[in-house]
């Protein structure tokens, strides 16, 4: 059984390594709490240059920043933060990954704080990216004073949503447009969007449940 997601904060900052990240998971949830009026800041580590294969990453890392603005409007995130460290080598560099993500948590302070899985894999076959890894520890390090989550397997709490936060996420994820159309070009875009939105969502009768896991509270 997981619990309630705590509901006593105003602001949320989402720490994650690339674009695309905050919608894989959580975007339902992040829908829900906009809606509500609370205030959600995205603070990227990356802007993904190395995430599009073929495309040289002077041209990805913009590209793939505008996707990720697109999809912070479709679930009401209007501030969104790239550090520009580099893409797929966070891990190598972790002092100027802390020191630029110490330095984000000032600018934006929130009770609330969200950030990748630090664990080794998913599940078995299924390995963690480093870049989120390093990420993951990072701010678990910094983030002490302030509900912490992350966004992996076996979650401690839950947030309901709804049909209307579902299609939101949907809509959200479907923004990364041409790195979802390179990453799989057989499959049409909202089918993907679809396709993974669903599967980070737990249905349970009529309620529909985004689940995070409880790392460190105020
Ligand atoms: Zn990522």
């Amino acid at each position: 059984m997981t619990m309630a997601f705590p509901t006593d904060w105003q602001r949320a900052l989402i720490i994650v390594a690339h674009p695309d990240d905050p919608e894989y998971g959580l975007a339902p949830a992040v829908s829900k709490w906009t809606r509500q009026g609370k205030h959600v800041t995205y603070v990227l580590a990356t802007s993904g240059e190395a995430g599009i294969e073929g495309m040289p990453p002077d041209e990805a890392g913009p590209l793939r920043e505008q996707e990720q603005i697109r999809a912070g409007l479709q679930v009401g995130v209007k501030d969104i933060e790239f550090l520009g460290l580099p893409d797929s080598r966070l891990a190598e560099h972790p002092e100027e990954l802390r020191e630029a993500i110490a330095a984000a948590v000032r600018r934006h302070p929130a009770e609330l704080v969200i950030s990748l899985y630090r664990g080794p894999e998913w599940g078995p076959g299924l390995p963690n990216q480093a870049d989120h890894i390093a990420v993951g520890d990072a701010v678990a390090d910094i983030v002490t004073n302030a509900w912490l989550f992350e966004n992996g397997p076996e979650p401690t709490h839950h947030v309901d949503v709804s049909d209307e936060d579902v299609q939101a996420a949907i809509n959200s994820l479907a923004e990364h447009e041409v790195y979802l159309s390179v990453l799989d070009p057989k499959t049409p875009v909202m089918s993907q969007a679809r396709a993974q939105v669903y599967r980070s969502i737990a249905r349970d009768g009529h309620d529909i449940r985004v689940g995070l896991r409880l790392i460190n509270r105020p």
